[in-house]
């Protein structure tokens, strides 16, 4: 079965109280629970968990972490481990570009964050994308097969993953990529490297996003595309009714009823 995503990545917004309200508001803009075969997904950031996963209990969505540490425990200050996250979330977003170009994550950093996240028994959204300077000059396959490569050595087991196929310089910019782009790398290098790493038919089956400025209005291009298996979604996903759409477009494109 394929599996269809909707993801919201909350990013460094939100107080307590704002995050619930906006967990709170989410099903109540879907109308009750999201279309059973789009998987829908918040990533508040951590200090929120606890509490989005509480308003959220019930309602058919679950919540992801926007990072974790590679480490399940230690004297590793200011930061949280992939068993802390356990009882919290079931995903994880791992090599986010935030965290590759503002916090200097390396691939290697990546990696292991991805092995922790699945020896806690938790589901990697693995991002990768190029930068634009990277596009210009060598194109975006090399530097998205390296980092599919890079953060999926030594992982022998890829059921669960998700990956995100974000161009740095679509992400926060008000400026998506077109999907005619985007299907050139979820269609040709994920696929490809994927295939090369673990098979064809798990190629096949791991779902791709896309994410970078993507809403409402630009969701059903990126849908329609049979490489691109759903978003992931910042900006947007600040706003409930917006993220609902976009949970809704999805639906409707990849099939199935909805409400
Ligand atoms: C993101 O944070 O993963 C993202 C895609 O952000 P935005 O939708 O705001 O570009």
């Amino acid at each position: 079965m394929p599996r269809f995503i909707a993801a919201g990545n909350w990013k460094m917004n939100t107080t307590l109280p704002e995050a619930k309200a906006l967990a709170l508001a989410i099903p109540k803009a879907l109308n009750g629970p999201p279309p059973s075969h789009v998987e829908t997904i918040i990533c508040p950031p951590y200090i929120s968990l606890a509490v989005v996963r509480d308003a959220l209990r019930g309602s058919g969505i679950v919540v992801g972490a926007q990072n974790a540490h590679w480490e399940q425990k230690g004297a590793f200050t200011g930061e949280v481990s992939p068993s802390m996250l356990k009882d919290l979330c079931e995903y994880v977003i791992v090599g986010h570009s935030e965290r590759r170009h503002v916090m200097g994550e390396s691939d290697d950093t990546i990696n292991r964050k991805v092995k922790a996240v699945y020896a806690a028994g938790l589901k990697p959204i693995l991002c990768v994308g190029e930068t634009l300077e990277q596009r210009q000059r060598d194109g975006a396959e090399g530097v998205v097969r390296r980092q599919l490569e890079s953060g999926l050595n030594g992982v022998r087991d890829i059921s669960e993953l998700v990956i995100a196929y974000e161009p740095v310089w679509a992400i926060g910019t008000g400026v998506a990529a077109t999907p005619d782009t985007v299907r050139e790398i979820t269609s040709g290098a994920i696929r490809a490297e994927i295939a090369k790493l673990h098979g064809s038919d798990i190629a096949d089956e791991v779902p791709v996003l896309y994410g970078g400025s993507a809403n409402p209005d630009n969701a059903s291009g990126f849908l329609k595309e049979p490489s691109i298996q759903g978003t992931l979604i910042g900006g947007a996903s600040l706003n409930a009714e917006q993220f609902a759409k976009i949970v809704r477009l999805t639906a409707e494109i990849k099939g199935g009823s909805v409400k």
